[in-house]
Protein backbone atom coordinates (compact mmCIF):
# COMPACT_ATOMS: atom_id res chain seq x y z
CA UNK A 1 0.00 0.00 0.00
CA UNK A 2 1.22 3.59 -1.21
CA UNK A 3 0.13 7.02 -0.45
CA UNK A 4 -1.10 8.61 -3.63
CA UNK A 5 -0.40 12.53 -2.82
CA UNK A 6 -0.72 15.49 -4.86
CA UNK A 7 1.71 18.27 -4.05
CA UNK A 8 0.59 21.73 -5.81
CA UNK A 9 0.56 25.49 -5.26
CA UNK A 10 -2.62 26.71 -3.88
CA UNK A 11 -2.16 30.03 -5.76
CA UNK A 12 -1.27 29.18 -9.28
CA UNK A 13 -1.53 25.26 -9.52
CA UNK A 14 2.08 24.48 -10.23
CA UNK A 15 2.07 20.52 -9.54
CA UNK A 16 5.31 19.52 -8.08
CA UNK A 17 3.90 15.83 -7.63
CA UNK A 18 1.00 13.28 -8.28
CA UNK A 19 1.77 9.89 -7.14
CA UNK A 20 3.62 8.62 -4.46
CA UNK A 21 6.68 10.08 -5.29
CA UNK A 22 8.72 7.31 -4.83
CA UNK A 23 9.86 4.39 -6.41
CA UNK A 24 11.63 1.77 -4.62
CA UNK A 25 13.95 -1.11 -6.13
CA UNK A 26 15.85 -3.86 -5.21
CA UNK A 27 19.59 -4.31 -6.37
CA UNK A 28 19.91 -7.81 -8.13
CA UNK A 29 23.80 -8.91 -7.79
CA UNK A 30 25.41 -8.33 -11.36
CA UNK A 31 26.08 -11.98 -13.46
CA UNK A 32 28.92 -13.04 -14.91
CA UNK A 33 27.81 -11.15 -18.34
CA UNK A 34 27.05 -8.03 -16.80
CA UNK A 35 30.47 -7.89 -14.48
CA UNK A 36 32.62 -8.55 -17.56
CA UNK A 37 30.83 -5.40 -19.17
CA UNK A 38 31.53 -3.57 -16.22
CA UNK A 39 27.89 -3.27 -15.63
CA UNK A 40 26.58 -3.20 -11.88
CA UNK A 41 23.71 -5.18 -10.62
CA UNK A 42 20.21 -4.85 -12.09
CA UNK A 43 17.72 -2.64 -10.63
CA UNK A 44 13.96 -4.18 -10.07
CA UNK A 45 11.01 -1.99 -9.29
CA UNK A 46 9.13 -2.90 -6.48
CA UNK A 47 5.75 -2.35 -7.81
CA UNK A 48 4.28 -2.02 -3.91
CA UNK A 49 6.38 -0.52 -1.28
CA UNK A 50 7.82 -3.54 -0.15
CA UNK A 51 6.85 -5.32 3.71
CA UNK A 52 8.18 -8.17 5.12
CA UNK A 53 9.84 -10.72 3.08
CA UNK A 54 10.21 -9.80 -0.40
CA UNK A 55 9.62 -12.17 -3.23
CA UNK A 56 11.15 -15.29 -4.09
CA UNK A 57 13.70 -13.55 -6.82
CA UNK A 58 15.28 -12.48 -3.71
CA UNK A 59 15.90 -15.41 -2.23
CA UNK A 60 13.08 -14.98 0.06
CA UNK A 61 15.49 -12.28 2.12
CA UNK A 62 13.52 -9.98 4.63
CA UNK A 63 14.01 -6.78 3.55
CA UNK A 64 16.05 -5.87 6.16
CA UNK A 65 18.62 -8.09 5.08
CA UNK A 66 18.50 -5.74 1.64
CA UNK A 67 18.61 -2.71 3.27
CA UNK A 68 21.90 -4.37 5.37
CA UNK A 69 23.53 -5.41 2.18
CA UNK A 70 22.68 -1.98 0.39
CA UNK A 71 20.29 -3.62 -1.76
CA UNK A 72 17.66 -1.14 -1.55
CA UNK A 73 17.08 1.91 -3.61
CA UNK A 74 14.43 4.05 -4.77
CA UNK A 75 13.86 6.99 -7.29
CA UNK A 76 12.03 9.99 -5.91
CA UNK A 77 10.67 13.14 -6.84
CA UNK A 78 12.49 16.25 -6.69
CA UNK A 79 11.81 20.10 -8.11
CA UNK A 80 15.05 21.89 -9.75
CA UNK A 81 14.67 25.44 -8.09
CA UNK A 82 16.62 26.69 -11.74
CA UNK A 83 14.14 25.56 -14.10
CA UNK A 84 10.94 24.09 -11.75
CA UNK A 85 11.42 20.80 -13.46
CA UNK A 86 10.36 17.71 -11.58
CA UNK A 87 12.89 15.08 -11.86
CA UNK A 88 13.12 11.00 -10.79
CA UNK A 89 16.25 11.03 -9.18
CA UNK A 90 17.93 7.76 -7.84
CA UNK A 91 19.37 7.61 -4.43
CA UNK A 92 22.47 5.88 -5.87
CA UNK A 93 23.39 9.15 -8.23
CA UNK A 94 24.21 12.53 -8.08
CA UNK A 95 21.19 14.76 -7.12
CA UNK A 96 21.36 16.62 -10.18
CA UNK A 97 18.28 18.16 -12.50
CA UNK A 98 18.00 15.99 -15.94
CA UNK A 99 17.24 19.38 -17.79
CA UNK A 100 19.68 21.99 -16.84
CA UNK A 101 21.88 20.01 -14.66
CA UNK A 102 21.54 22.09 -11.68
CA UNK A 103 22.49 20.96 -8.18
CA UNK A 104 20.08 23.39 -6.70
CA UNK A 105 17.09 20.90 -6.51
CA UNK A 106 15.10 19.85 -2.98
CA UNK A 107 12.66 17.02 -2.27
CA UNK A 108 9.47 17.79 -3.36
CA UNK A 109 8.26 16.81 0.26
CA UNK A 110 10.65 19.31 1.38
CA UNK A 111 8.69 22.02 -0.37
CA UNK A 112 5.47 21.33 1.32
CA UNK A 113 4.10 24.61 3.40
CA UNK A 114 6.69 26.39 1.57
CA UNK A 115 6.32 29.65 -0.44
CA UNK A 116 6.22 28.43 -4.09
CA UNK A 117 9.28 29.37 -6.00
CA UNK A 118 7.54 29.78 -9.07
CA UNK A 119 4.50 32.55 -8.41
CA UNK A 120 6.03 33.50 -5.30
CA UNK A 121 2.78 34.30 -3.62
CA UNK A 122 0.89 30.63 -3.07
CA UNK A 123 1.87 27.72 -0.38
CA UNK A 124 2.71 24.22 -1.86
CA UNK A 125 0.22 22.31 -0.40
CA UNK A 126 -0.02 18.35 -0.16
CA UNK A 127 -2.92 16.34 -0.34
CA UNK A 128 -3.77 12.59 0.03
CA UNK A 129 -5.87 11.66 -2.90
CA UNK A 130 -5.90 7.89 -2.56
CA UNK A 131 -4.13 4.68 -1.54
CA UNK A 132 -2.73 1.98 -4.40
ZN1 LIG B 1 2.56 29.13 -7.16
ZN1 LIG C 1 16.71 22.30 -13.81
Amino acid sequence: MAILKNIQCNKCGFKLLWGTGVAPYVKKPAGPLRKLLGMGGKKVFLTDPPSGNVSKEFGYKGLSDLIEEGRMGHYAAYLCLACFKVCELDSDAEKKCTKCKSTNIKSVFDMVKKPCPKCKEGTIEEKQIGIT
